[in-house]
């Protein structure tokens, strides 16, 4: 058992010490079971989160709003003018918001906490002899830990192999600039082989990789000296652990409209205060009904809204693949315009399969190639190759894997075969040169294979191999080549040469032999020419970014209905020539890039923004991140993507499957719809609310609620529907048959405006008619004539007068409920929602009605709300008057239709003429 004692200094052990130390081996690593055990000993590999705050915190933190100030000096008030009642509900009230924000606030942080399950970092490591990926948070000291350029350092590494290692400090030391690795023992200074605290500062010690910094180049192999809290991140954890949260544009915008209506919400309560005093009203009582219309009709949730809204499709979009890394992204998601996209693996499905070859001069299908007139091609494609066949599970790039399926084919493993011919040397593969090289033990010398992209590889060959023969290059040889890549490319399949080189004692990547090439097939995804359609209905360009051949790019990109001709594709060469002018000018058609390098992949998401667009971007590499951070959405590959790729991105796909892309943007723009429904249906109640009061006031008589009504209505009849309109299901079609949104388009924007004004004038004019018809009935009895000062005289009556304000209370309420029912959808009619789709909406529904029947119905609620009991005809009216809202829908609904259905006609004929 091994138990970690003080504080060793590695950088100054020998490779050897550093084993015994940690009493592991450098090849076959730890057992499973030790390793199970140190974990048990050491706990997971995880820097601590800060400290939480306490249910009792989030209490009073949830208190502690000027709102709810006002609100406990209403019930202050209320106390001292003994309606005891009034302050009950007050405090009622500003405990079940508490308890709703705190559970809010644990709800957004359990989500939080499991995002970062999700998008903690995997590790290879060797355990028992075999490699296998791992949680990071799984590893233990001692653990061997393979290194991938691209990768995130998953604990603190003593290094044991380092080929062409170079790591990316930044987030430990500062420097931004890779540092190259190597195994070197560094002695501790004035001391032999120092086993007391070193000198050389973090950034000089070369043979040791730390946590949490990022391999930029190369591939090494290291042992686990640290993990968790004692890693070198893990002593400063506590500076970086708390990380703000973003507030979105949305919510931002929100916060400033819910201020600007705070004011004028404000300054109207306050106006019909100041009336209601000019009119010599019960001056407490309208002080209490004042701040009551003001506490309801502030929108200071709106913020909130927009909050559980986005974290709500962020748990959403997890179950359609996706992770969502920063929240502002899903609001931005709804209004992008081109999505470039990668190809191996996204379009197509990475599961390669080599097909054809191309040796001795002529194309063979890949059956028909033999063991020995053949084999320095089979060799060097094993020998040349990273990916890892052991026990039926494979491991690495499909590409390669694509080739040792195809040597195994012909009998050879690269294992046997490794053992033969060790590597020494290695150049890697990286997506800017698109070739890599092997150096191996060749008996008393050495010989280099190379791979790669063959137009890059033919550039570096000189001589050929034919029929066991090597010769000079000629002219006519390139052709031969440059025919067939152009054959094979043209018939969708991925090419890559093989190159060999004897002698030396590095490799070398120039005066190479062309030895072959092989044509392998990706298919594409069946799925994703559906998703390229339907974003071209949804008005969303489909881009293809990909380092492969120009033919095979535009081949697949045929199949998949993104382009329809060769002009339409473009060459990094060609990113390279062009200047902005021209290459901006063309963007208009291209819609296939290729050969391209990480860096045209920022000329191209940079070109597509000024021209205005909203541009998501797939990535993967190492290099990508740049391109991912300067797109307005970057997604990173969560199957082939490396960490670094994932860092730099906003959303990750777990599948890496283009048609998630098309469900996130859809998600996207479902969530902003639903924020705009609840938006729009908050603020037209508050708006019924006001003028209610409002227009009551004005005209000098009774007011039609009390501060009781203003409150109930606010915390139960109006923030269930809300939130059962922010989880909202949306009509997937109709969402991908409009065109992306204005990234700057206001929610009231498409009639958002006079939506909110026409419903708020709506139940405003229900709620007085409500009201107004108890004194009516009481003056029509009596003969007299129907005027305001009637009315305000039968109001004075106090039957009458409460009768009269349970009728307005009860429309107010249930109008809500049917106004909500209704802007599920305001294309829509009732009659054709599905409204099981929204289970929220059903229980918002039958539970504001039942709690507005008890109101009326159940004793003590009639005692405490000054209600009175009402008979079933006085419900049935009610009901029909506040159904108003519904009815209004269907009226627009039906004006509507004709226009949508020719709308929709005319974008299905052209969707025919696009295919
Ligand atoms: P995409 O950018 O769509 O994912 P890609 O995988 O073809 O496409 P890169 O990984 O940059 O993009 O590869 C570019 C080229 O490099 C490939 O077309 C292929 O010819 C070559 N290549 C890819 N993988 C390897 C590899 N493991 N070894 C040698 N050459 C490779």
């Amino acid at each position: 058992m091994w138990i970690r004692r003080g504080n060793i200094m590695f950088e100054n052990k020998t490779v050897r010490e550093t084993c015994e130390e940690l009493q592991t081996d450098s090849e076959y690593g730890l057992s499973y079971t030790e390793a199970a055990q140190r974990l048990q000993d050491n706990g997971a590999n995880e820097l601590k989160s800060a400290k939480k705050k306490t249910k009792v915190e989030s209490f009073f933190e949830q208190l502690n709003d000027p709102l709810i100030y006002v609100l406990l000096a209403a019930a202050a008030v209320s106390i001292l003018l003994q309606e005891v009642s009034d302050a009950i509900i007050i405090i009622v009230v500003v405990l079940m918001n508490a308890f709703v924000g705190i559970i809010q606030e644990g709800k957004a942080q359990k989500a939080l906490d499991s995002l970062k399950k999700l998008t903690s970092p995997r590790a290879v490591v060797i355990r028992e002899g075999k490699e296998q990926e791992v949680q990071a948070s799984s590893l233990v000291p001692g653990d061997i830990v393979c290194l991938d350029a691209g990768c995130q350092i998953p604990a603190d590494l003593r290094l044991v192999k380092a080929n062409n290692l170079k790591v990316e400090e930044s987030a430990l030391t500062g420097e931004s600039l890779p540092i190259e690795k190597n195994v070197d023992f560094i002695a501790g200074k004035g001391m032999g082989r120092g086993y007391k605290a070193s000198s050389v500062p973090l950034g000089d010690r070369k043979n040791m990789a730390y946590m949490s910094t990022i391999v930029t180049n190369g591939r090494g192999l290291g042992i686990v000296t640290a993990t968790g809290m004692n890693t070198e991140i893990g002593k400063i954890a506590a500076l970086i652990n708390d990380s703000q949260e973003e507030i979105t544009p949305l919510q931002k915008r929100l916060g400033e409209l819910g201020k600007m209506l705070s004011i004028l919400s404000l300054g109207l309560c306050a106006a019909l205060f100041f009336i209601a005093v000019l009119q010599h009203r019960n001056m407490a009582e309208m002080l209490i009904t004042a701040i009551s219309l003001a506490v309801a009709a502030v929108p200071e949730g709106l913020p909130a809204v927009v909050t559980i809204c986005l974290a709500l499709s962020v748990t959403r979009m997890v179950k359609v693949h996706t992770i969502v890394r920063r929240l502002p992204s899903v609001e931005t998601l709804g209004a992008v315009s081109v999505v470039c996209s990668d190809k191996t693996g996204t379009l197509t499905q990475n599961r390669m399969t080599v097909e054809g070859c191309y040796i001795d001069e002529k194309i063979v299908d890949s059956s028909e190639l033999k063991l020995r007139e053949h084999s320095e091609l089979l060799q060097g494609m094993t020998l040349c190759n990273d990916a890892v066949q052991k026990d039926g599970s494979s491991i690495g790039d499909p590409t390669e894997l694509a080739l040792l399926n195809l040597a195994g084919q012909y009998g050879i493993r690269r294992e046997t075969l490794e053992r033969e011919m060790p590597r020494k040397k290695e150049l890697p593969f990286d997506s800017e040169r698109k070739m890599m090289s092997t150096m191996h033990k060749n008996g008393s010398t050495n010989i280099t294979y190379t791979k790669g992209a063959p137009d890059v590889v033919l550039k570096r060959c000189s001589r050929i191999l034919i029929r066991g023969k090597v010769t000079a290059m000629t002219d006519t040889h390139r052709r031969q080549i440059q025919e067939a890549i152009e054959k094979m490319s043209s018939q969708a399949l991925r090419t890559l040469a093989v190159a060999m080189r004897t002698g030396g004692n590095a490799p070398v990547e120039r005066e190479l032999t062309f030895v072959g090439m092989v044509g392998m097939r990706d298919p594409a995804r069946p799925e994703a020419k559906g998703a390229v359609a339907r974003f071209r209905q949804a008005g969303v360009t489909t881009v293809m970014i990909t380092g492969d051949h120009v033919d095979t790019a535009f081949a697949i990109a045929r199949q998949l209905g993104i382009v329809e001709r060769q002009e339409q594709c473009m060459t990094g060469e060609e990113i390279q020539s062009l200047p902005d002018e021209k290459f901006l000018r063309k963007l208009d058609d291209v819609r296939v890039f290729a050969r391209v390098s990480p860096e045209h992949k920022v000329r191209i998401v940079k070109g597509f923004k000024t021209k205005g667009n909203i541009v998501a971007m797939t990535g993967d590499g190492v290099n990508d991140a740049p391109s991912l951070k300067s797109a307005d959405v970057g997604i990173a590959m969560g199957m082939t993507g490396t960490d670094v790729a994932r860092q730099a991105s906003d959303i990750i796909l777990t599948d890496d499957n283009f048609a998630t892309i098309e469900k996130a943007i859809e998600e996207g723009r479902g969530v902003y719809e639903n924020i705009r429904k609840t938006v729009i249906f908050l603020l037209s109640s508050n708006l019924g609310e006001i003028m209610t009061m409002f227009l009551a006031v004005l005209c000098d008589i009774a007011s039609p609620l009390k501060s009781s009504h203003i409150l109930w209505i606010n915390l139960i009849t109006d923030s269930l529907p809300a939130l059962a309109l922010g989880v909202d299901e949306n009509d997937g079609d109709s969402l991908m048959e409009e065109p992306p949104r204005k990234p700057k388009e206001s929610l009231f924007a498409r009639g958002g405006l006079a939506c909110t004004c026409f419903y708020g004038l709506l139940i405003a004019g229900i709620s007085l008619t409500a009201f107004f018809t108890v004194p009516y009935e009481l003056i029509m009895s009596k003969g007299a004539s129907f005027s305001i000062s009637n009315i305000a005289l039968a109001l004075q009556n106090s039957d009458i007068l409460m009768r009269a304000q349970t009728y307005a209370f009860t429309v107010l309420g249930m109008s809500q409920l049917f106004h909500a029912v209704g802007m599920r959808d305001i294309h829509k009619s009732v009659f054709r929602m599905n409204h099981f789709e929204n289970k929220w909406m059903i229980a918002a529904f039958v539970l504001g009605f039942v709690l507005q029947i008890s109101v009326t119905e159940v004793p003590v609620l009639i005692k405490a709300f000054g209600t009175v009991h009402l008979e079933f005809h006085e419900w049935l009216r009610l009901t029909i008057l506040a159904a108003f809202p519904i009815l209004a829908h269907e009226f627009m609904v039906f004006l509507q239709k004709p226009e949508k259905d020719v709308c929709n006609q005319v974008k299905m004929e052209s969707i025919r003429i696009d295919r």
